[in-house]
C-alpha cells in the first residue's frame, strides 16, 4: 500500500502523526471521519461506512503496533486491510473455456461490457464469442454486432427473432467452437417479472459458469434491491462496474458486491471495447478515496 492511494485530506490527516508512538482516540476519530466522509461522497451505503468505521476504531485502539512500527504505519496498515475488506479481491475468473451470463438493468451497459469482456478474453489468447439475446431493446442487436466486429470476436444474435430463450439456445451451438461464450441479456427499466423468468430460462439454456451483475457506477443506494432481485432469480458470482470515466465513483456497487457475497470482475471506463480494466482493490480505493 503506498499512501498516494489515499484521498489528500486522509494523507494529510495521517501525516500528523509523524512522529508519534502511541495514538490516542481523538487521532482515530479525525481519521476515521476523514474516511467516512470520502466513501459517503463515493456513494458507499451508510450501513457499510459505520461497519468500517467500527472496525477502524476498534483496532487501532486495540491492537498492539509490531515493534518499531510508527501509530502513523501502523493506523495506515489498518485502514489498508479494513478497505480491502470492504471492496474485495477481484472476482476470480481462471483463463480457460467458460460461460458468463450478463444481467443487469437496461443501460447499465450490458451490451458494451460484452463486447469488452470478450475482446479482454481474446487479448489473453482464448477464442470468445458473445451472444445478443435483447430483443427488447430496439438498437440492441446492431450494437452488440458492431462492438463484436470492432473488438474481432465471433457474436451470434438474429434480429428477426423475437425469442430470446431461442436465440441463447441457437447461439450456443452456433458458436460451440468458443473459449469463452458471453451472454448478454435484456434488461428493462425496473425490475419487472417477465424480465427476471426470462433470465431464469436462457440461465436454464446456456448453463453459464458465471453470472455477473452489470452497474452502472452512477447506481448509488438502488444497488442493493438490483443485487437481490437478480441474486435470489440467477445468483450472482460477480459485479461489472461501468462508466468509471464519468464523475461516479461507483461506491454504491459494493452494497450490490456485499448483498450477493460476492465480488467485482470488471471495471468499465469508457465507450470503446478497450475501456475494460480488470478489478483489483488499489486502484479502487485510491478511486473511491480521491
Ligand atoms: P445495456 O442496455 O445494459 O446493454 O447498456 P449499453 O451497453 O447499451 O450501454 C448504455 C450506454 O452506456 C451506451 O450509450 C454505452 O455506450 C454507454 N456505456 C457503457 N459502458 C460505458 C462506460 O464504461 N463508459 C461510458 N462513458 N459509457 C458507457
Amino acid at each position: 500500500m503506498v499512501l498516494d492511494d489515499l484521498g489528500s485530506s486522509l494523507r494529510g490527516s495521517l501525516d500528523k502523526l509523524r512522529g508519534k508512538s502511541r495514538l490516542d482516540e481523538e487521532d482515530v476519530e479525525e481519521i476515521v471521519k476523514e474516511i467516512q466522509r470520502s466513501l459517503l461522497q463515493a456513494d458507499v451505503s451508510v450501513d457499510l461506512v459505520m461497519d468500517l468505521s467500527e472496525d477502524i476504531r476498534e483496532r487501532a485502539l486495540n491492537e498492539e503496533p509490531p515493534g518499531g512500527t510508527s501509530a502513523r504505519d501502523h493506523v495506515l496498515r489498518i485502514v489498508y486491510e479494513e478497505l480491502v475488506g470492504l471492496v474485495g479481491e477481484s472476482t476470480d475468473l481462471p483463463l480457460e473455456s467458460q460461460t458468463i451470463m450478463l444481467a443487469g438493468l437496461q443501460g447499465s451497459g450490458k451490451t458494451t461490457s460484452a463486447a469488452k469482456m470478450a475482446w479482454w478474453f481474446s487479448k489473453k489468447g482464448l477464442r470468445p464469442g458473445v451472444i445478443q439475446t435483447d430483443t427488447f431493446r430496439p438498437g440492441a442487436y446492431d450494437q452488440a454486432k458492431q462492438m463484436c466486429e470492432r473488438a474481432e470476436v465471433e457474436f451470434y444474435g438474429d434480429p428477426d427473432n423475437d425469442d430470446p430463450v431461442d436465440i441463447a439456445r441457437k447461439g450456443k451451438e452456433e458458436l460451440s467452437d468458443v473459449d469463452v461464450l458471453i451472454v448478454d441479456t435484456a434488461g428493462r427499466h425496473a425490475l419487472e417479472d417477465t424480465l427476471i423468468g426470462e433470465l431464469e430460462e436462457i440461465e436454464r439454456v446456456v448453463d453459464p459458469d458465471r453470472n455477473l451483475l452489470v452497474l452502472d457506477a452512477a447506481i448509488g443506494q438502488g444497488a442493493k434491491d438490483q443485487a437481490d432481485e437478480f441474486e435470489s432469480a440467477v445468483g450472482i458470482d460477480g459485479v461489472v462496474i461501468t462508466k468509471l470515466d464519468g464523475t461516479a465513483k461507483g461506491g454504491g456497487a459494493l452494497a450490490a458486491v456485499d448483498r450477493t457475497d460476492s465480488s467485482i470482475a470488471f471495471l468499465g471506463t469508457g465507450e470503446e471495447v478497450q475501456d475494460i480494466e480488470r478489478f483489483e482493490p488499489s486502484g479502487f480505493i485510491s478511486r473511491l478515496l480521491g
